[in-house]
């Protein structure tokens, strides 16, 4: 193995809003660095040296690294960013580092600085300048905020058992606000529980000693994720429970990209859609009653199969005009992963998914070794999945078109309209009060039918019949999945 070292000299004025408003400064108190320092291409067996120009949508795709950076800054501004902050004592005052010292051990969020301490919240220096050091590894990006009027809350939040020791291990969680920005007395809450719920969920122990939300308006008006550290926007407007449902989706991607790495340049579904799926499993949590499927359909159902449409394999980059890159890297893959529940089963699904994360953690996964992974622990072929959601803008479309019952014999006549094919969930209930799930395989579409009649025993005449009756599948017309006596 040959190194090297390269030195790179260079400078630049942070632009009011850069990147796309993913940098930027807002009010005299609150500066955001991001996409900001010269960066080495990826080289990977697929695509060699991979050298897509940033253009403003599809973002990042970078390797893992260690990093040491390091800021000086005047004094009364907090720094805080990718990595841990490894000269904490030397940069706050005495008094909030000693809050600050607390939050890491406190379940509940510590109000480490409030605006009476403003103009006392760092050390003061002869310079009038402080220095900050920061340490990070195993990250693939770092960011950073400078905040000068903000509030921060600390607490701790439980991620499982990274070492292996038996105990519970816990990430520090830093929420900074501006008084402006009231709803904000709960991120820091909001950003525990996605944290600790999402460890569980996806079976990969969150990785970093912390994990911190900037409230950044003017800069952005919803989220942007970094390693570590985020910026969202007031969402004065929006409301609490939507500054929950962001704060969800960017520390959701923590675990994609951030630590399965894909290549969002190419391929933003991988962590978009993922992150739209993370974060309607967190608000489920959170929010026990805004379970809803259909809801989460929404967002694909309403341009599925228009020329609006995108193919979700389109390079993201390379969709046309409107709302084509939005669908088919967010609500489209989203509502694809529920689909796929639905199809193997939340237990096989679910293995599947955290196979998908362990054995990608900290490597590129095209969207070949996703797919591979969920045929491998399937143990089935899903090519007739992958190439008629991923690959295609078809549309899924079953119906009952005919039930009938003689002689103690329900015969269910079932038209595939749409061209994805999908098993067809049925649900049967009988006039005696009984009643009996049967799923129709996929192969019987396969074979090229478009229509089929199954057979039941029905000792008592067949008085409703309802297509996909847990909603798992998004058929872009329910109007007919249900037939009723
Ligand atoms: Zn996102």
């Amino acid at each position: 193995m040959e190194t090297g070292t390269v030195s790179i000299h260079y400078s630049f004025k942070i632009p009011k809003r850069g990147a796309s408003a993913r940098m930027g400064y807002n009010k005299d108190n609150l500066y955001h660095l991001a996409y900001w320092y010269p960066r080495v291409s990826v080289l990977d067996d697929v695509n060699g040296w991979f050298t897509d120009n940033f253009t403003g949508n599809a973002e990042f795709y970078h390797d893992h690294g260690n990093y040491q950076v390091t800021f000086t800054a005047p004094e009364q501004w907090i720094v805080m960013g990718t990595g841990e902050l490894t000269n904490a004592n030397e940069t706050l005052s005495e008094l909030i580092y000693d809050r600050y010292i607390n939050a890491g051990t406190s379940d509940t969020p510590v109000k480490i600085v409030t605006k009476n301490d403003f103009g006392n919240v760092t050390h003061q220096t002869e310079t009038g300048t402080i220095t900050w050091n920061f340490t990070a590894e195993n990250v693939r990006d770092v960011a950073y905020s400078f905040v000068r009027e903000s509030n921060w809350d600390g607490m701790r939040t439980p991620v499982g058992d990274i070492d292996n020791d038996g105990k519970t291990d816990y990430s520090r969680i830093n929420a900074f606000w501006r008084e402006t920005a009231p709803l904000w007395n709960k991120s820091a809450e909001y950003a525990a529980h996605s944290i600790s719920y999402l460890s569980e969920y996806t079976g990969f122990s969150y990785p970093w000693p912390h994990m911190t939300t900037v409230e950044a308006d003017g800069i952005i008006g919803g989220g942007m994720e970094f390693p570590m550290i985020t910026i969202i926007g007031s969402y004065n407007n929006a409301g609490a429970r939507a500054l929950y449902d962001v704060t969800a989706h960017e520390l959701a991607h923590m675990w994609i990209p951030m630590i399965v790495s894909t290549n969002e340049r190419r391929h933003a579904w991988m962590d978009e859609g993922s992150t739209t799926f993370h974060e309607a499993q967190a608000r489920w949590d959170y929010f026990p009653g805004s379970y809803n499927l259909t809801q989460e359909f929404n967002g694909y159902l309403r341009i599925a199969g228009s020329p609006a449409e995108g193919e979700i394999m389109r390079w993201s980059d390379y969709h046309y005009p409107g709302p084509a890159y939005g669908v088919a890297s967010y609500p489209k893959p989203g509502s694809v992963l529920i689909a796929l529940e639905g199809l193997l089963g939340k237990e096989t699904f679910h293995k599947a998914w955290q196979t998908y994360i362990d054995r990608w953690a900290y490597k590129h996964p095209t969207p070949y070794d996703m797919f591979n992974t969920f045929e491998d622990v399937y143990g089935e072929d899903l090519d007739w999945f992958w190439r008629s959601w991923y690959f295609e803008t078809w549309t899924l479309d079953q119906s009952v078109s005919d039930v009938k019952t003689i002689d103690g014999i329900g015969e269910i006549t079932i038209e595939d309209l749409g061209r994805i094919p999908m098993p067809v969930d049925l649900f049967i209930k009988f006039e005696d009060g009984t009643s009996e799930e049967i799923r129709i395989p996929v192969d019987e579409w396969l074979k090229g039918k478009t229509s089929t009649t199954i057979e039941v025993a029905a000792s008592s005449p067949i008085i409703l019949v309802e297509i996909d009756r847990t909603g798992y599948f998004p058929d872009t017309d329910r109007s007919n999945n249900k037939w009723e006596k």
